[in-house]
């Protein structure tokens, strides 16, 4: 069984003449511990999909379709059973870490956020672990007590993965890692993703305009147009005909 399986979605924003269908007819399948990568221009529903399969998509978006997550449907898993499946089944890395931490909270707590809520830890048992998952990720367990603007853009980027990590999900979302960094922070970004879910035999689906990128990372390549999968196949393979 795959670990993923998204079969035949479509979401689109709004009804009417005002509705944008974003993703329109996507399949995909994800074995456990493969690495795929979703490429595609700007605007062809790549934050969409990543998004859709955690049903973190804003109230105005439409899904149809199916989402298995280890054969169970997000789209009609019961709200309970969702939150428990975030986080541990499977958690998102964003882009722009900057707005997605929240400025006005130490990093150290943000990362505890979801150990506390998912994991039933005491505080003590959070700080320890947020400390762990620093390290994890190249940063001293001391800058835990930063705040988000103390960092630079890699650093708060290693904090979005440790963030990722909390809950000891068995496959993470990377909805373009590494876009706004640094060609020299990105490729050790890069690196620290691969290494990390090697050592912890995490799957991963990437999301990145770049398939070069992703032909590096990926072991397949799926590429997406206009809301659709035009092409997938095996990383090289894709990559040598694009
Ligand atoms: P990508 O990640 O490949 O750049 P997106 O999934 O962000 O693509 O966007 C796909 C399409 O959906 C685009 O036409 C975009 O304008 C539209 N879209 C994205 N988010 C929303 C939203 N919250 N409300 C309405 N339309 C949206
Ligand atoms: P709460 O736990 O406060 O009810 P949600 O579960 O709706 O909130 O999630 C709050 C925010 O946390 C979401 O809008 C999203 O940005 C982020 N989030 C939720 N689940 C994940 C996840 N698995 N990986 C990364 N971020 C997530």
């Amino acid at each position: 069984m795959s670990q993923l399986e998204v079969k035949d979605l479509h979401v689109t924003y709004g009804s009417g003449t005002r509705a944008v269908p974003a993703v329109r007819g996507v399949d995909l399948s994800l074995a456990a511990g493969q690495k795929l990568g979703v490429a595609g221009e700007s605007g062809c529903g790549k934050s969409t999909l990543a998004l859709a399969l955690l049903r973190l998509l804003p109230s105005s978006a439409k899904l149809t379709g199916e989402i298995l997550l280890d054969g169970e449907d997000v789209l009609t898993m019961k709200w309970g059973r969702l939150r428990a499946v975030r986080w541990a089944g499977a958690s998102i890395v964003f882009q722009g870490a900057m707005h997605s931490l929240n400025a006005v909270h130490r990093v150290g707590d943000q990362i505890a956020e979801p150990i506390l809520l998912h994991r039933g830890s005491t505080p003590a048992e959070a700080k320890r672990r947020v400390g762990e998952l620093l390290q994890h990720v190249g940063l001293p367990a001391a800058r835990a007590d930063a705040y988000p603007h103390e960092l630079s853009g890699g650093q708060r980027q290693r904090v979005m993965i440790a963030m990722a990590l909390a809950c000891d999900p068995r496959l993470i979302v990377a909805d373009e890692p590494t876009t706004a960094l640094d060609v020299m922070i990105q490729a050790q970004i890069l690196r620290l993703i691969e290494q990390l879910v090697a050592e912890q035999d995490i799957s991963l689906l990437m999301i990145s305009h770049d398939l070069g990128v992703l032909a590096d990372t990926c072991d397949r390549l799926a590429v997406m147009y206009a809301g659709r999968v035009v092409e997938e196949g095996p990383a090289r393979a894709v990559y040598d005909r694009a």
